[in-house]
């Protein structure tokens, strides 16, 4: 594969264009919002700014590589030429089917689509095309420069062929594919979300506060952060709305979202973004203290 697309030039949109340009193949980003393009080429530039001081790459790599990404507000331009496309706009399953929909028609049959969907049915976007055995889930983790794992989900027609495809890339860029069957949260999270919602639990009951949750998962259990302040930087909507696709798709009590979070998402304490979750982060991000609430 030489040419790559990415769809939605957010955070985990840029990451994954990052990575694919530092690698060499060239990436197109495509995106609704012309500012959230030059956002994206602006902290794709900073964070490889950050990777030449680390010698991670050069600075002849970095131009390389920046050259190598063109940007488009319109799909079927930025798409028609791709070897594969993988699609990280916003989570909402109308929007990805619209656009599952619009790929299927303007790329060559030989494209793989996949999508960086957290908690979307991959078996259910491959729905929209006329290609299922063509669609996967590509499942990067926030900051995708960093972090070396790939989620590979298999829908339901997925063929061997576009899975041993994607491993195979997923392993060109250094990262470390490892193949999940569709269904509701994968595995990272159905194990990572029903452990933040015990932690939540844990809090509601009164039965410890926030530090200590915290504190016993992080010492205890070898965790570089606690399950309540990895909420916060998840964002608690985020956890609301994945716990309530576990709670549906298996139809179980066991993922019933906490009546905390309810609370929380309902009063927009939804963490880091909103200034305030299970820790204040208004006045000092890098070290917050417990939320005034949990006090
Ligand atoms: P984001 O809100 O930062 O970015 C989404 C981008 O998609 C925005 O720039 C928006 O303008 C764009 N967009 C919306 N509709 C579009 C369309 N029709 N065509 C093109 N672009 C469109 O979101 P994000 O956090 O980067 O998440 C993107 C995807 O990645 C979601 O499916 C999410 O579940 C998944 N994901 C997120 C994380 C995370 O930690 N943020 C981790 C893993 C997976």
């Amino acid at each position: 594969m030489k040419q790559i697309t990415v769809i939605g030039s957010g955070t985990m949109g840029n990451g994954i264009c990052h990575v694919f340009a530092q690698h060499g193949y060239q990436v197109n980003l495509v995106d609704i919002s012309q500012e959230a393009l030059d956002k994206a080429l602006t902290t794709i530039g900073k964070n490889m700014d950050r990777q030449v001081k680390k010698e991670v790459i050069t600075t002849e790599e970095k131009q390389a590589a920046m050259t190598s990404i063109r940007t488009f507000t319109r799909l079927a331009e930025g798409a028609q030429e791709a070897d594969l496309v993988i699609e990280a706009a916003t989570e909402n399953m109308a929007i990805k089917k619209d656009i599952f929909k619009q790929l299927d028609e303007v790329c060559p049959p030989k494209t793989i689509l996949a999508s960086n969907t957290s908690s979307i049915s991959i078996t259910t976007i491959a729905s929209a095309t006329k290609r299922a055995d063509k669609v996967i889930g590509m499942h990067f983790m926030n900051p995708v420069p960093v972090m070396k794992l790939v989620e590979i989900i298999r829908g339901f027609d997925t063929s061997d062929a576009t899975t041993a495809a994607i491993v195979e890339e997923s392993k060109k860029i250094q990262k470390i594919p490892v193949e999940v069957n569709d269904y509701p949260g994968f595995i990272s999270n159905r194990i990572l979300m029903p452990m933040i919602n015990e932690a939540i639990y844990t809090l509601f009951e009164s039965i410890a506060d926030v530090m200590a949750i915290d504190e016993v998962m992080r010492l205890g259990m070898a965790h570089p952060m606690g399950p309540l302040k990895l909420a916060d930087f998840i964002g608690l909507d985020v956890c609301l709305s994945i716990l309530r696709v576990l709670q549906e798709g298996f139809g179980q009590p066991k993922y019933a979202p906490c009546p905390l979070l309810v609370n929380m998402v309902e009063a927009g304490h939804l963490g880091v973004k909103s200034g305030s979750g299970f820790y204040d982060w208004s006045t000092d991000a890098k070290n917050p203290a417990v939320a005034s609430q949990f006090v």
